[in-house]
Order: C-alpha cells, then structure tokens, then sequence
C-alpha cells in the first residue's frame, strides 16, 4: 500500500472509534510523509495536533498502522506544510464537512421517521459534537456505555460537576443515541424543576394518574438538576417511588446535579443510598488543552478554522466553563462577520475586555508590570528591556513586552511605544507583528509567551 492510501486505511478505521468532533479536530490535515524501513512519519499542521496525537491517539495510529503494514514500527509526528498530495483522499468528505454537518440530520437521516416517539432532547446534543479531554472522559466513557446498554450496567448513572461543563450536553447525547438505536424508546428528559412543577400540578388539577403514566412507563428517565429537588420533600417522595418502580424494571435513570450524591444535605437519605448503587462519575473544569480543542471543534462546525494564537488567548481567558468559552467565540465570530475581519487577537482582546469589565476585578496590568515579569522571565534587567541595546538576547523579549501589551493590555501603538523607552510607534508595530507571526511556528517562543501569560494573568 502507498503512503497514501495506508493513512486512508488508517483514518477509516479510526473514525469509526472516535467521536466526529474529536477526529474533525485532529486528523484533519494529516498524512503519511514518510514510511521507510518501518519507521512512519506523520505531518500534522500544528503543534497542538501533535502533541494531542501523542498522548492521545498514539497507541491507537500505531496499532492500527501495524495492523494494516505489519512493517510498522515506530511512528513520529512532524508540524509542517503537508503537500496537498500526499493527503488522503477520503480527507475532502471527512473533516470540514462531516464536522459541520448538523449532527441532527445525520442521525434523523438514519430514523424511521414513523417510529420515533416524540421526545424534547436537542438534537444538537450527540456524542459526536461532544469533545472528550482528559476533564469529561470518564462521564463520556460512562454515558457510551449505558447508550450502548440501558438499564442494565451503571443504573442509575449519576453525573456531577459545575455549572456548562457539559453534564446536560451528554445526558441528552445518551438519549439521542438510545433512540437512534432503537426509534421505539421511550426517553423522558426533565428538570427536576419542571418535574416538582409537573408533580405540583398534577396534584393541584387532581391527574396523578396522568403524571405517574409520563414518567413510569418509559424505558429512559433523565433528570437534570437534581440539585434543585433539595428541601422539596412532597417531590422527593414522589421521585423516589418513580425511580423504585423504573429501577425495578431494569429501566435506566440518569442524573446529574452539581455534586455528589452524599453532598445533596437537603435530600432524604433513602434516595441518596439509592444514587450510589449504579455508576457515580464527575465532570471536572476542562484543562488548557480541552478548552482549545473545543474550541477548534466548534469553530470548524461553523467553517471557520482560528488562528493558534487566537485560540489560545480564548482558550485562557474563558476558564472556568464551556458555555463561556463557546459565546466568547461566538461573539468573535459574529464580530468578525459584522466588520469582515479575520479573528485576531486584537479583536478577541477587545471583546473580552467588555466582558472582564463586568466581572470582579483583578488589578488591572500595567506596562511596568509587564516590563517587569517580561525581563524576570529573560533573566533581564527593566532597563535593558526599555534601553537601546540591540542583542538578539535583548530585542526578542522586547517585542514581546510590546506583543504584550498589545494584546493583555489592549495599548495603542504610540502608548506601547513610548512605554518601551520612547521608541517610535512603527517599530511597535512591527515588533507586535513579528511576535504574531513567530509564534504560528516557533514552539519554544509560543511556549515562553504562553508562561508569561500564565504568570501575567495571576497578577494582582
Ligand atoms: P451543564 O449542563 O454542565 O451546565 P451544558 O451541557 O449545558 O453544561 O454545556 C454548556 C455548553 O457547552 C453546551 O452548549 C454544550 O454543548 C457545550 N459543551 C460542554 N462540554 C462540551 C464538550 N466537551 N464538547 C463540546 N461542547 C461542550
Ligand atoms: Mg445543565
């Protein structure tokens, strides 16, 4: 087989393992570049790729390299331009296109249209458009699993975590699934708000029959929120006989809440043993990494692929949830589209600063800071950083005091130049931009860049 066509091997089998977000996001532009005596070289067009592909798929490409070449012996990764050729042919119908595809018509596609009882999932909501990092792959892992089997393994299966780290997301994905395997299941998906809203007014309009019917007879329960059935005593009586009678004929109850079962104070403790029979799993905050590969996910859903550093400055300033991290980039791309701009920087910078000035405040940075972390980081004294010197040792941190600036600090021009010793308003121009530019490609530099961030963004 020629490089070519082994990689199509490749990827064909790989697609099938993973989720159409993570295999868009990280096989998109890849190929064999080289394939001698064993040894395979895989370009891939970025550094964050790479490293993904090392610690997460490695074992995976190697074993089924071998599988179709029993040649194969190592494999390594390189960042570089791929010649157009040398990418797979299936390449064209597998990422962009797959990605952006709504997931929805894919799996009605699929559906005998007939069959399928109604149900209020989004169907937005798909293991495929689901990211997995190493944050949320165990609560993925788990929700495979009972999508596979309900009511049968992890029952009931019970998710925590903080508030859009994506616990909503994958129990719907579970229900999704189940009906795309067999349209005739019945899967009920509530709050536990609306279902104390649901269970009040059955009382009050005296049709307890017709609420113990919608939520005994179906084959899947899903309850979000559970955290707000605390204290509501009447609802939770009525909850724990619900999830008796489905429990005892092997149907699958899911649920998520904020915490742990054993931290629910406000629940009886008869429902809260019961949450620790089957499968209890945590979503935690995702890492640096997962952030920016969700990132990349759903802007290649929506056609667009982000500069690195963009994604990055996203990635890092939208941490604590996933529900901020996609309006921040829906909020860039819609600015973009609005004033006909490619994302940057810049841009990205402006947009969040809006938004930081409505949160609680850190102290805000100063060029003196800056100047100050930029030369401690370079083992320099402030006042090379603002003199004349010319030593490469000195001028490259010195651009990126002035990348800096721009782009934590949101500083004109002329105020970055004269902050960086009264030097002229084009030189930090050029500095910036060659700091832009440089770090596409330079990992060391992006590196250094990237711990200064770090470092900056604890100031205060
Ligand atoms: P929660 O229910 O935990 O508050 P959601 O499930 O509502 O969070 O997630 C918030 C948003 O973030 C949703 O739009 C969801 O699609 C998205 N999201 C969360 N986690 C991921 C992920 N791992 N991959 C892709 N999108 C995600
Ligand atoms: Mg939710």
């Amino acid at each position: 087989m020629d490089p070519k066509g082994l990689w199509q091997a490749v990827l064909g089998e790989l697609e099938v393992t993973i989720s159409r977000a993570n295999f868009a996001t990280w096989f998109r532009n890849t190929a064999i570049i080289s394939n001698e005596d064993g040894h395979v070289v895989i370009g891939v067009p970025n550094i964050m790729v790479k490293n993904w592909l090392e610690k997460k798929f490695h074992s995976d490409i190697k074993a089924t390299l071998s599988k179709m070449n029993s040649a194969v012996h190592t494999v390594e990764y390189k960042v570089g331009n791929i010649p157009a050729a040398h990418i797979a042919s299936t390449a064209p119908s597998m990422p962009a296109k797959r990605a952006e595809a709504p997931a929805s018509k894919s799996s009605q596609a699929s559906l005998p249209i007939q069959s399928a009882a109604p149900n209020n999932l989004n169907p937005r909501y798909t293991f495929e458009s689901f990211v997995v990092g190493s944050s949320n792959e165990l609560a993925y892992a788990a929700c495979q699993a009972v999508a596979k089997s309900p009511g049968t393994k992890y029952n009931p299966l019970y998710l925590y975590g903080g508030v859009g780290l994506g616990k909503t997301h994958l129990m719907q994905a579970v229900g999704n699934e189940i009906i795309r395997r067999d349209p005739s299941k019945r899967i009920e998906y509530v709050t536990s708000e609306s279902f104390t809203n649901a269970f009040i007014g059955a009382i009050q309009k005296k049709k307890n029959s017709a609420f113990v019917d919608k939520f005994r007879n179906v084959d899947v329960l899903i309850i979000d929120d559970m955290q707000f059935l605390a204290g509501k005593e009447a609802t939770q009586d009525e909850f724990f006989h619900t999830f008796n009678a489905l429990h005892q004929s092997n149907k699958q109850i899911i649920i998520s809440s904020d915490k742990p079962p054993q931290l629910l104070v406000q629940l009886e403790e008869r429902l809260r043993s019961r949450f620790s029979w089957g499968m209890t799993t945590d979503i935690q905050t995702p890492d640096l990494e997962t952030r920016s590969a969700i990132l990349q996910a759903k802007a290649a859903a929506q056609g667009k692929i982000l500069p690195l550093d963009v994604i990055d400055y996203l990635a890092r300033h939208a941490q604590q949830n996933i529900r901020e991290l996609e309006g921040a980039l829906t909020q860039l791309l819609a600015a973009c589209e609005v004033r006909n701009l490619e994302p940057n920087v810049a841009l990205a910078t402006q947009l969040l600063a809006g938004q930081a000035a409505a949160r609680p405040k850190f102290k805000p940075l100063t060029p003196k800071v800056v100047i100050e972390r930029v030369a401690a980081y370079f083992d320099l004294q402030m006042a090379d950083i603002i003199g004349a010197k010319r030593d490469k040792e000195i001028v490259v941190p010195r651009q990126i005091v002035m990348y800096l600036m721009r782009h934590e600090m949101n500083l004109s021009f002329p105020k970055i130049a004269q902050a960086v010793g009264g030097r002229d308003h084009t030189t930090a121009m050029h500095s910036v931009s060659k700091i832009e530019k440089a770090i596409e490609d330079d990992d060391s530099l992006r590196g250094d860049v990237s711990a200064i961030r770090e470092q900056l963004s604890t100031v205060g």
